[in-house]
């Protein structure tokens, strides 16, 4: 049974392979190029699908009939651990010809390196949180089970608190994963020193401005970090007039007060879905349920999970773009973004799917914000598309 798996395995991978090769052999083929770009998207999308069916092939086939000789519990986790493992090791095996790929959509924006550490970093934020919550339910399974208090019971309540410490971290960890460039000191203290003053006008502490030096890519973006430090890429500090960056800063800012509020709902979500999970465990411990339905259970609410946490962060967006406006103002704010877009090459992308609104909706928003006309979009992307012009050439050397 396990070869027959195992031969499944290799095909599925051969013809995904298959498919990724001809991505970037589709996008060198004489196709009109005002289609190109569409169907290089859909091709990349449905890569990240194929894989995505892969990982979990991989787990349901390791966890439950592979492992058929190992408890419950530890075949689910077994699962949870297969899935990243195949889902991460996919997209790694993948990386040079998703590459080729991406390259074609946004041409000479990320090196080979960055985009195959911010390709696993994604792949990490979807499979992580499926992993994670069948290794919770697993060690869950058998941890409700009872029994004697032996090493096993001892290693299980281990793996369950390793779990639980994992799914807390994952946010954060996948966000400094993510995070472009080498972090350096601020190398202007001037603007540093007016970010800090703004930080205090807006009730909150700013104790660490770091530039992050991008090298060879071109990655425009601003982070809230914890720990009161915000991160701002060399490329979008390049194209930034002071008053565009002092909105920027502003955004980011009020990111950190935002913080506490989104802590608090996820907190609740997280014990909610640590309820569920017990039950869910209960019941396969109890045979009134087959583990294959708990690790069902356990992605659904990891996926669920997740749909309050996107919703606050992109209302938390949209607050922070008011305080900006509030603060330093509209126009301000409307060029640092536009720059923004242009510089990562997403100017005429529309947004859906992302936590932030596509661009000319953002833009809109901010106008409202601040009672200015739509001729102050126009104007805005403007400026985008003026940097967008000259960026190749830009480079900081302030
Ligand atoms: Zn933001």
């Amino acid at each position: 049974m396990g070869f027959l798996l195992a031969a499944a395995l290799a095909a599925a991978a051969a013809v995904n392979g298959r498919l990724s090769g001809r991505i970037a052999l589709d996008s060198a083929s004489n196709q009109p190029p005002a289609q190109a770009p569409v169907s290089v998207r859909a091709t990349l999308r449905l890569a990240s699908l194929i894989n995505l069916a892969l990982a979990t092939a991989a787990a349901v086939s390791f966890g439950f009939l592979v492992a058929s000789e190992f408890s419950a519990g530890i075949r689910v986790i077994i699962g949870g651990v297969a899935f990243m493992g195949a889902a991460t090791a996919g997209e790694w095996f993948l990386a040079r010809q998703t590459f080729e790929a991406y390259n074609r959509l946004r041409p000479g924006q990320l090196t080979y390196g960055d985009y195959k550490v911010r390709l696993m970093a994604t792949a990490m934020s979807v499979a992580l949180p499926l992993g994670v919550s069948a290794i919770l339910v697993g060690s869950l399974i058998d941890l409700v089970s009872g029994g004697a208090w032996n090493l096993d019971r001892l290693a299980n309540l281990a793996v369950f608190l390793f779990a639980i410490a994992l799914w807390s971290l994952q946010w954060s960890a996948i966000r400094l994963v993510l995070l472009p460039g080498k972090p350096a000191e601020f190398p202007m203290s001037d603007w540093e020193l007016d970010a800090k003053t703004l930080a205090l006008n807006m009730n909150t502490r700013l104790n660490d401005l770091l530039i992050l030096r991008t090298g060879k890519s071109r990655i425009a973006g601003a982070f809230a970090l914890g720990g009161g430090r915000i991160a701002i890429t060399d490329d979008l500090l390049a194209v930034l007039s002071h008053d565009e960056f002092l909105a920027v800063m502003a955004h980011e800012l009020r990111h950190f007060t935002q913080r506490k509020r989104t802590v608090r709902v996820a907190a609740s979500i997280a014990l909610i879905a640590g309820v569920i999970g017990a039950i869910a465990a209960w019941l396969v411990a109890a045979g009134s349920i087959a583990p294959f339905l708990a690790i069902g259970i356990a992605t659904a609410v990891a996926a669920l999970s997740s749909v309050p946490l996107v919703r606050i962060r992109r209302k938390n967006e949209d607050d922070a773009d008011a305080a900006a406006v509030e603060t330093i103002g509209a126009d301000q704010l409307m060029s640092a973004i536009a720059k923004t877009y242009a510089v990562n090459g997403r100017l005429n992308e529309s947004g859906s799917g992302t936590i932030h609104r596509g661009l000319h909706d953002r833009l809109l928003n901010i106008a409202t914000l601040g009672n200015l006309g739509e001729d102050s979009v126009v104007r805005a992307i403007r400026a985008g598309s003026a940097v967008a012009r000259t960026t190749s050439q830009v480079s900081f050397s302030r």
